[in-house]
Parts: structure tokens; C-alpha cells; sequence
């Protein structure tokens, strides 16, 4: 992926290199730095594109913020970094066109610039639903927004939202009034509460200060948060990062507690709940399946001769094999050490027993390279079971028995229980 590029004005040097050095160890970040407007201009007619500028507001060739300016003029996106934290500096530099400022005082300020930049890095590829009546109030959180980069959608009411909701499934955040007319804001949340739960799609409500017992409903319907009106860039910025960075935080919870450290495919507690479920779901619409145990064989030797780290690499492989062999809703697993488990939805025996034993083919006549040009090649044995089975726990251990079988009639093959 290409590298973002962001530019650091600030003629402090000691300052512009912490910064530099922070920002640089993000693989996606590649930095500038210019200790004066004449830099800047320098490297704007060079033609550079910044994904992102921090700019100081006293710099020897201008020295009374007149880079801020001169980057709005650019086109430019901006975070100010100001050493004093005077009301009225605040107050001219946020009446104009940049995302934010920043005091630049120690540490933990660079920190603070460094999430922000990380946050609206992620933002860009993020879809926020803007829900109230006023088309004045819609513009406004609209443009706070996208200086933010957010991807930004609006809507006049409840009804619509629903409509856009059901077009933009991936919208992340919706932020919705709550006087409207044909559908308000709280029936709103409960009807999206129904498709989509707290921890996949964010609601933060905008209520009336005056409007104590409406935040207290929406919280209890299922909005995420809320914040009173009026409301300042901050305010509001703050808040959404808050909830995505929680967003992003369960998803990734949910990340490590389904999926395999080593390869990055499903773990076994995933497997059991998915294949559990599904086979429910199977035996119900009398739909035919097969699940499948795939084991590597003579692994220990594959370790003992080539070192554990090749051992990881051969199941690593081995897993992105399987992975990118299933056709999309099929599941393959890491059902332990260097055992698969495979569940093909939907699918006759004939066409299970034919995907298995090709695989089982193809992965032997597969060779693994190693440093130096050398290479070897490795099997494994596959034991499956169909959908005749009267339990879960009966279907697994018929696919147990039949891998047994497959390892003691000479492995490297498919045997079927
Ligand atoms: P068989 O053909 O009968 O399956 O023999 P095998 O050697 O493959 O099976 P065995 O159960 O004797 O040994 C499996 C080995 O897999 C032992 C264990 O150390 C190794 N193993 C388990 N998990 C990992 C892992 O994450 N990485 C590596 N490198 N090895 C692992
Ligand atoms: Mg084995
Ligand atoms: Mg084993």
C-alpha cells in the first residue's frame, strides 16, 4: 500500500524530529519536515501531497500564523500545534478551515497528535449517518465531520435514515436528532437496534440540554452516547472518536477470541459454535454437508529436521491453502497442534469427497521452499463425515475415526467414516 505523506512545519528542531521519529514508526506514514513557509512552498511546487499538515504558528519567515493561511489557500488538511493555550488564539485559529489544534507541550501533546493523525487515518474509510430536520444543523455537522475525513452521509428524518441505512450496511456511526417529524430519533434507534447491535454500529444522540430524560431513553434503547446541543468541533469529534475507537477495540476482542494466534484462520472454540450452529440449521432444511479433520503428517518429523519455525511456516502455508480453497461461507479452522477442521456447506457427498481428495493431491505434490533454494514436500490424511449422523458430537467423532484410518492405511490420503 502506498505511504501517506504527512508534513511537519515546525522549526523547532529537536520538536519537529520527536514528532518525525513517532509518526515514522506507522509503516503507513512517510514524513516531510520544513522549518519555514519557504520550505512548505518549496515542497508544494515540487509538487508533494500531503495526506496531512502540522503546522506552527510562529515560524522565522512567518511569524504570526500566517502558514495557516497559506495552507487553507493549498488545500491543505491542518492541525495547528500552539505553544499557549490563549482563548483568543484559540478562538481565531478554530474559526478557520483546520481539523484541529494542539498544545504542543510534552509528551503526552505528541502522543494526542499522533493518535489524532492514526484516527483520521482510519476515518476516511469510515461512514457516519448525520440524522435531524434542520437542513442548517445537517450542513454544519456535515462540514465539522468531513474536515475529519469521515465519509458523510445526511438525512432529513428517521424514515430516510432507514433508507440509507439499508443501502450503506457498512455505515459505522449514526448521530441523530431527536425531534423529527415522521419518525424521531428514539424510534429510530429502536428500529436499528433490531439489525445491528451496540458493538457493531454506533448511536450517539444530539439532545437539548433542557432534554434530561430523552438522553436517559436513548441510552436505555440502545444509543452508544449521547451529547447535548449546541456543541462545540471538539466536542462532537471527541465523542465519535471515543465511540469508534470502542468500535474498533470489541471487533478486536472479538478478533483474537475467534481466530488463531499462529495463522490468522479460525480457532477451535470458533469452529465448535459455527459448526454446532450450522448443523442445526443443516439438519432442518434436510441440506446436505460434510465435515472434515486434516491432519499433517509426520509433523514431528517436519520439526525435528527442519526447526519449529519452519514447522510454523508449513501451517501457516498450509492454512492460507485451505483457506483460499473454500468457496465463501464454507469454515476451516485450526482444530489443534497441526490438525484442520473443515466444514463444506451445502454440498453433495460426491462433490465433498472429490474437493477433499483433491486437496489431499495437491498439497503432496505441492513443495515447501526453505533458504538456499531447498525444498521438501509433505501429505496429509483427511477422515470425513456426512450429514447421516444423529449429533454434532456424533458427526466429529465419526471424522476422528475416519482420519484414525486414514493415518493406519498408510496416510496421505482420504478415508471416509
Ligand atoms: P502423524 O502422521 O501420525 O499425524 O504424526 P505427527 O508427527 O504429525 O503427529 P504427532 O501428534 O506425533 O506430532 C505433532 C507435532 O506437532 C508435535 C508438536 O510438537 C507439533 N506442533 C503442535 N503445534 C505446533 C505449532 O504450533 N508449531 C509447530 N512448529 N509444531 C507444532
Ligand atoms: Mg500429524
Ligand atoms: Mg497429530
Amino acid at each position: 500500500m502506498a505511504k501517506e505523506k504527512i508534513l511537519i512545519v515546525e522549526d523547532n528542531k529537536a520538536l519537529s524530529k520527536l514528532i518525525a521519529k513517532k509518526m515514522e514508526a506507522n509503516p503507513h506514514f512517510q514524513v516531510d519536515v520544513a522549518y519555514t513557509l519557504a520550505m512548505v512552498q518549496e515542497l508544494l511546487d515540487a509538487g508533494n501531497d500531503y495526506f496531512i499538515a502540522l503546522l506552527d504558528l510562529n515560524l522565522p519567515d512567518a511569524p504570526n500564523g500566517e502558514i495557516v493561511d497559506y495552507m487553507i489557500e493549498q488545500r491543505v488538511p491542518s492541525i495547528v500545534l500552539t505553544g499557549t493555550m490563549d482563548e483568543s488564539v484559540r478562538n481565531t485559529i478554530l474559526k478557520k478551515n483546520i481539523i484541529d489544534y494542539v498544545f504542543k507541550g510534552n509528551v503526552d501533546d505528541v502522543n494526542y497528535i499522533f493518535s489524532l493523525i492514526e484516527r483520521l487515518y482510519k476515518n476516511r474509510n469510515i461512514k457516519i449517518l448525520v440524522v435531524d430536520d434542520s437542513m442548517v444543523t445537517r450542513g454544519q455537522i456535515k462540514e465539522m465531520l468531513k474536515q475529519h475525513m469521515f465519509h458523510v452521509l445526511v438525512a432529513a428524518h428517521g424514515e430516510e435514515a432507514l433508507v440509507f441505512l439499508e443501502d450503506n450496511p457498512d455505515i459505522k456511526l449514526i448521530l441523530t436528532d431527536y425531534t423529527m417529524p415522521v419518525i424521531n430519533g428514539v424510534e429510530l434507534t429502536k428500529e436499528v437496534r433490531k439489525k445491528y447491535n451496540k458493538n457493531d454500529l454506533s448511536i450517539i444522540a444530539m439532545t437539548a440540554s433542557s432534554e434530561e430524560l430523552v438522553a436517559a431513553k436513548f441510552l436505555k434503547i440502545g444509543a452508544n452516547d449521547f451529547i447535548n446541543k449546541p456543541f462545540t468541533k471538539e466536542g462532537l469529534t471527541c465523542r465519535i472518536n471515543n465511540s469508534l475507537d470502542a468500535l474498533e477495540y470489541i471487533a478486536k476482542l472479538k478478533e483474537m477470541a475467534h481466530n488463531d494466534f499462529l495463522t490468522g484462520i479460525y480457532n477451535r472454540r470458533y469452529f465448535f459454535e459455527e459448526a454446532f450452529s450450522y448443523f442445526q440449521e443443516a439438519k432442518k432444511n434436510k441440506e446436505s454437508f460434510a465435515i472434515a479433520l486434516i491432519d499433517i503428517d509426520d509433523f514431528k518429523n517436519i520439526n525435528d529436521t527442519y526447526g519449529h519455525d519452519v514447522g510454523d511456516k508449513v501451517l501457516k502455508n498450509l492454512a492460507e491453502t485451505l483457506k483460499n480453497s473454500l468457496k465463501s461461507g464454507d469454515v476451516v479452522a485450526r482444530f489443534g497442534g497441526e490438525e484442520f477442521s473443515v466444514i463444506l456447506k451445502n454440498c453433495t457427498q460426491k462433490h465433498a469427497l472429490e474437493y477433499f481428495i483433491k486437496q489431499v493431491n495437491a498439497i503432496s505434490k505441492q513443495p515447501f521452499f526453505i533458504e538456499n533454494g531447498k525444498k521438501f514436500n509433505f501429505s496429509v490424511s483427511i477422515g470425513v463425515a456426512f450429514e447421516d449422523a444423529t449429533s454434532f458430537d456424533a458427526m466429529l467423532k465419526q471424522a476422528d475415526i475416519a482420519l484414525y484410518s486414514a493415518k493406519k492405511n498408510g496416510k496421505n490420503r482420504v478415508e471416509v467414516a
